[in-house]
């Protein structure tokens, strides 16, 4: 197992930047990871760990650093709660923790460290220095995935009746004469169509 230090210096490569976000993201998927009994997430077979992030922010890239779960390999969830939070679970077991940033974890570093002027710094001596009860919140939680959310080749693959365009892992939806449409022909799109089509 790696020196958290070395992890966050793969978080800083990954992200960009190092920030609280990253150390408070990196404890997060440490302590995660050990509440279902993977002590070593990144040399693990990789399809044993699947995790759930409420947030598209800094700790979201710690958390697929430490761990090594990828949205392109659907070992990363995105669920758009905005909340600083992830859920591990451990496949083989059916083990699931959700663990929850505090909101009181945000206070800490002005309470703690008063007299260091710079917040950044104040910042990371909170968030390395406390203790995990003091960050987070962790709570065991049952968590469903599904088969065509898992790992793997695609399940399946349609075509849209409307638009032409392929979909997988049965992302379709069946209207009410029994053709298969895209997510997007169906309920409409997040981006709308200009006049001239060509790109
Ligand atoms: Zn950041
Ligand atoms: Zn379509």
């Amino acid at each position: 197992m790696q020196s958290l230090e070395e992890i966050l210096g793969e978080c800083e490569r990954l992200h960009g930047h190092m920030c609280a976000g990253q150390l408070l993201g990196a404890r997060m998927a440490l302590l995660g990871c050990r509440l279902i009994g993977i002590e070593d997430p990144r040399s693990m077979d990789r399809k044993k760990l699947i995790v759930w992030v409420e947030i598209d922010r800094c700790m979201t890239d710690a958390v697929s650093a430490v761990t090594g779960v990828r949205l392109g390999r659907r070992s990363l969830k995105f669920v758009d709660y905005g909340k600083v939070a992830a859920t591990f679970l451990n496949t083989e077991q059916n083990r699931a923790v959700r663990v929850v940033a505090l909101e009181s974890s945000r206070a800490l570093a002005d309470q703690r460290y008063p007299t260091i002027a710079n917040k950044r710094e104040r910042q990371f001596h909170a968030y390395s220095e406390a203790a995990d009860e003091e960050l987070f919140k962790t709570e065991l939680v049952m968590v469903e995935l599904r088969e065509s959310d898992a790992p793997g080749s695609p399940r399946s693959r349609v075509i849209c009746a409307v638009c032409g365009e392929g979909v997988n892992d049965g992302r379709e939806v069946i209207d009410g004469s029994g053709d298969s449409l895209c997510r997007g022909c169906h309920q409409g799109t997040y981006y709308s169509r200009l006049d001239n089509p060509t790109a």
